[in-house]
């Protein structure tokens, strides 16, 4: 399988050569900026110790603070957060919110662990990161296994160390402490703005096609309730464990319900079962990648029916799999354009908590949609004017923006 970092390192590659960038300036952007390995020990409800090992990866600060997520899941390594952080550094260009780009990950699979031992896992990782992060130099957001009482842990940590409250040092966090309204459903919202701009780019509209969506966490099950909203037909969905299909269209309120309840998609009862491997090749004319990295190879790509591949996850599709969507015709909104709701919403957010003012979630529903048309505009502007994919015009345009960055600040010393 190709890695993340392969795969965002040939992205980049291909964005360096459309810009005609030298090969010192390449590997400048190509490398992070700064990175810290730690060990996260963690006593067990049980009295056991285990050790954890953490990341956290700045791959660029050129134009304002780190800014990503925080992964938890048994598969992390440094390999893959510095895949993501580079991803977050073009991602935040694209849509032009004043940060660099930033992930972090910890080596453990939160299923198997108590809320009590996440809790103490979060606050122990966070105090190790502690120099590097801050609402001026990093801010975390939630990512795979994370949620907002994740980031409400993070930051009660870095308040308590420093003797204050400092809600600005994540984003994504709940309500009571600072969260913003719109925050938790604004990256499937992004997904479905973005899907909705390339449909109307073929004179289509969301509420008539069909659509899958592979992954049903934070951004598949928002971005399944907003295609509902916009009157598409949701025909399959899929978690971890397995999915549900109904070529009528799925009861998506019904479904979050279930899935509320703490289920998997695939006990859902109003469907009938289909796999990971089987979602990519149904019969829709789109589809949603909202899991996890590299699932769409040459051989995943060569079976899909939609039209539209709108990327919900960070690195869904492999340079291969891209290359076969390409011969075929199909359109792939990239992620770091597709996704970027979350980030968006995120520097509201942080923009919010900085002034203690708050907005009200028209306000911020308006700001989103504004922002995600304005950035597909641009991409698809590039695209069109220099015969690039979506995807190579979403990089030149963020490689662009930070190497600008970059120059204009000058090489110290
Ligand atoms: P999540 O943990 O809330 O949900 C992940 C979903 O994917 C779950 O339904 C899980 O069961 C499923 N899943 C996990 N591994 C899978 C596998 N191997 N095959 C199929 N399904 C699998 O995470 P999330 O926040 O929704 O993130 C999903 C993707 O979106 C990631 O790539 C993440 O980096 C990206 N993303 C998230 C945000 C955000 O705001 N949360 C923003 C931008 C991008």
């Amino acid at each position: 399988m190709t890695s993340p970092l392969t795969t965002a390192l040939a992205q980049l590659a291909s964005a360096v050569e459309i810009l005609g960038y030298s090969p010192g300036l390449h590997e400048m952007l190509a490398t992070p900026r700064r990175e810290m390995h730690v060990a996260v020990p963690l006593r067990r409800d049980s009295g056991e110790i285990v050790l954890h090992r953490g990341y956290r990866v700045q791959h660029n600060i050129s134009r304002g603070p780190g800014k990503g997520g925080l992964r938890y899941a048994a598969s992390v390594d440094i390999d893959e957060v510095r895949a993501l952080a580079m991803w977050m550094t073009w991602k935040c260009a694209v849509v032009d919110v004043p940060y660099g780009g930033a992930k972090g990950g910890v080596t453990i699979d939160p299923r198997q662990y108590s809320q009590a031992e996440l809790e103490r896992v979060t606050r122990r990782y966070t105090s190790e990161i502690m120099p590097i992060i801050g609402p001026e130099r990093d801010i975390m957001a939630p990512d795979i296994g994370t949620d907002e009482q994740t980031m409400a842990w993070v930051m009660d940590t870095y308040s308590v160390n420093l003797g204050y409250t400092i809600p600005g040092v994540t984003t994504g966090k709940p309500l009571p402490v600072g969260g913003s309204l719109g925050r938790a459903t604004a990256t499937g919202r992004g997904v479905v703005h973005a899907a909705a701009a390339a449909l109307a780019d073929d004179g289509v509209d969301l509420a008539e096609v069909r659509a899958a969506v592979q992954g049903f966490g934070k951004v598949g099950s928002h971005a399944a309730h907003w295609l509902h909203e916009a009157g598409t037909r949701v025909v399959a969905v899929t978690d971890v464990d397995g999915g549900t299909r109904n070529d009528d269209g799925l009861d998506v309120p019904a479904l979050l319900a279930h899935v509320a309840t703490g289920a998997s998609v695939s006990s859902f009862e109003g469907g009938t079962p289909v796999s990971n491997d089987e979602i990519f090749a149904l019969d829709v004319d789109l589809l949603i990648p909202a899991a996890v990295e590299g699932v769409i190879d040459a051989d995943t790509a060569t079976g899909i029916k939609a039209r539209w591949v709108v990327e919900g996850a960070n690195g869904p599709t492999t340079p291969e799999g891209d290359r076969v969507l390409a011969d075929r015709g199909i359109v792939v909104v990239p992620d770091i354009l597709a996704n970027a709701g979350g980030v968006v919403v995120s520097y509201f957010e942080w923009v919010q908590a900085n002034q203690a003012y708050w907005w009200t979630s028209e306000e911020i529903a308006e700001r989103l949609a504004q922002r995600m048309h304005a950035a597909y505009g641009a991409v698809a502007e590039t695209a069109r004017d220099q015969s690039l994919s979506l995807r190579d015009a979403a990089l030149a345009i963020g490689v662009r923006r930070v190497a600008e960055a970059h120059q204009i600040r000058g090489l110290y010393p």
